[in-house]
């Protein structure tokens, strides 16, 4: 079972509080780790494994800013490695999302969306997320109005949470 953990607050604190909530997610179980934070770009970092082999590919000191989001990963789309573990973003690398249960119509999304030109890294459902988020704000959506149309082209069970590079805000449903 999954595990996500979002946060905004004190700077250079993010890291920190991500990955100690991660820690403490451990024990539901999971296969993979990752973290975004947002600081005018979006840092992302992900690996498979445990939360110490993340924390281990971190680079030393260099990540900092003022909102972010974490997940551990139990897989059900595409097996577990560093590239099907979350955060995943969109074309753009302009926001990040983290997600845990399984978005059912993923499939029929995805056909949609590889037909208007967006290119996918990874084999999970949850991908097509920040990729809606992406043609909603093209089409001139705010943050949240992307992040809530995106939500609402979904089917299936999930909780979600995304984090955008310009904004101080974690979104989640
Ligand atoms: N369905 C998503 C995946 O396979 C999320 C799994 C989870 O809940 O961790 O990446």
């Amino acid at each position: 079972m999954c595990g996500i953990i979002g946060y905004t607050g004190e700077e250079n604190g993010v890291l920190d509080v991500l990955l100690t909530g991660l820690s403490g997610l451990e024990y539901r179980g999971y296969d993979s780790a990752g973290v975004a934070v947002a600081d005018s770009s979006l840092a992302i970092h992900k690996r498979e494994g445990e939360v110490s082999a993340l924390e281990d590919a971190l680079p030393d000191g260099s990540v900092s800013g003022e909102a972010g989001i974490g997940h551990t990963r139990w897989s059900t789309h595409g097996p577990p490695s560093d590239y099907n573990a979350h955060p995943h973003t969109d074309c753009s690398g302009h926001v990040a999302v983290v997600h845990n249960g399984i978005i059912e119509n993923y499939q029929a999304l995805r056909d949609d969306l590889e037909t208007n030109g967006h290119t996918f890294d990874s084999d999970t459902d949850t991908e097509v997320v920040p990729h809606l988020i992406e043609d909603a704000l093209e089409e001139g959506a705010d943050h949240e109005a992307a992040f809530r149309q995106a939500v609402d082209r979904l089917d299936g069970s999930y909780a979600v949470a995304a984090v955008f590079a310009t904004s101080e805000t974690v979104y989640a449903a």
